[in-house]
């Protein structure tokens, strides 16, 4: 099964924030879109806003060894 993740990376202080995880912190629920997060949404660990983000791709454990 391929699972595909999406994580966005804080540009100012490097969090990543994973939907599969969510944000404990801000109380987030896992499996929570990026994209879906309320737009006062900060950076748990900078405040940065949600602009700061940036997607990035993320391969899945699985996906590398096949390599
Ligand atoms: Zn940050």
């Amino acid at each position: 099964m391929k699972i595909n993740k999406k994580i966005y990376i804080c540009l100012s202080c490097g969090y990543l924030f994973d939907e599969n995880k969510g944000d404990k912190k801000n109380k987030i629920e896992p499996n929570t879109s990026f994209l879906s997060l309320p737009e006062n949404w900060i950076c748990p660990d900078c405040g940065a806003s949600k602009d700061s983000f940036e997607e990035i791709d993320f391969l899945d454990e699985d996906e590398k060894d096949k390599k």
